[in-house]
């Protein structure tokens, strides 16, 4: 070991679930990427409760959120059941945050008040996931100004972000350089509702931001959202963490899992007595991390783990792979 300190800087990752319904096996699969990532580079991790999608937070979740990834075996040094140095780690508790920036995005004209399409700015407050992405917003209000917005009925219009046209190449730890025009391929993103109240894409740059995070690893479903996110980067003059996208665990029809599939939440396998080493075994092995899924707890990964030893593929949660 050299005796002069590295001069890279510490990694912070991050876990953020989403309490808007129980965590399943394809999440605790990228959870515990995010995790062996951080920690086998000595890194930091925080938790942060993505909350912000109110009609569709269901009680109770956040804390079974919490109970699930400690049960798996995976722990962090921020959040909110241990607390740090940000106020909060739960982002209905974060909101002026986000109307701080709203506001300089108001003041530079990068969003524009857009009274159309009523689902997708209810859908906005949401990571876009696998089939959620829809068509590319065709820029109906585009001619709108912020500085007009008060001639708007309040609450009948929602903040679209004003993208570019600029090619922007995202260098991906898994999925390599990928490129794509926001503008063309995507078009104009909901930033926020007309109350301020955050979209999904506004939240999780700001916060990312303040809380320091180095690396961010999600679900491959969520690139395009990279692009959008990399503009907010640039538009505040922030730096962008490095991105991770794993590919998502589907089922045996090829789709992303869920309830269709069985069910494969965390708690109904705790709940069934089942060892939280069995569900890290089968995930080890769905990621390439060891030859077979015997059981294993997740510490017992860090030592050899590496990127480039994980699956570029989805991985196919079979039937008999069901744990009860
Ligand atoms: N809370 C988001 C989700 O579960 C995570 C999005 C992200 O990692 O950026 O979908």
């Amino acid at each position: 070991m050299p005796a002069f300190p590295s001069t890279s800087p510490p990694i912070v990752g991050r876990l953020a679930p989403s309490p808007t319904g129980a965590q399943h096996v394809g999440n605790a699969r990228t959870f515990l990427l995010a995790w062996l990532s951080a920690r086998s580079q000595q890194g930091k991790l925080i938790l942060r409760m993505e909350d912000i999608d109110s009609p569709r937070i269901k009680p109770g979740a956040a804390q079974q959120a919490i109970d699930d990834l400690r049960w798996l075996g995976l722990e962090w040094d921020e959040g909110p059941d241990v607390g740090g140095p940000q106020f909060s780690y739960v982002q209905t508790e974060r909101l002026p945050l986000y109307e701080q920036a709203l506001a300089q995005l108001k003041q530079a004209e990068r969003i524009y008040p857009c009274t159309c399409t009523r689902s997708e700015v209810a859908a906005a407050a949401s990571a876009p996931h696998a089939g959620q992405e829809g068509p590319r917003y065709p820029g109906t209000c585009a001619a709108n100004t912020a500085a007009l917005a008060s001639r708007f009925v309040p609450g009948s219009f929602a903040w679209r972000f004003r993208t570019t046209d600029e090619r922007l190449t995202i260098h991906d730890g898994l999925a390599g350089e990928v490129s794509c025009s926001v503008n063309q391929e995507l078009g104009d993103f909901v930033i926020a509702k007309a109350d301020g109240t955050p979209a999904y894409q506004l939240a999780v740059v700001v916060d990312d931001h303040a809380m320091g995070i180095t690396e961010v690893v999600r679900g491959d479903d969520l690139l395009p959202s990279a692009f959008r996110q990399q503009q907010l980067y640039d538009f505040f003059g922030w730096q962008p963490p490095r991105f991770i996208h794993v590919p998502l665990v589907i089922g045996e029809d090829g789709r992303r899992l869920a309830k269709r599939h069985g069910d494969t939440r965390l708690a109904t396998f705790r709940a069934a007595g089942i060892a939280p080493e069995r569900i890290i075994g089968l995930l080890a092995w769905s990621c390439g991390l060891r030859p077979t899924a015997a059981p294993i707890h997740a510490r017992e990964l860090l030592a050899d783990f590496s990127w480039q030893r994980i699956a570029k593929i989805p991985f196919v949660f079979t039937e008999q792979m069901h744990f009860t």
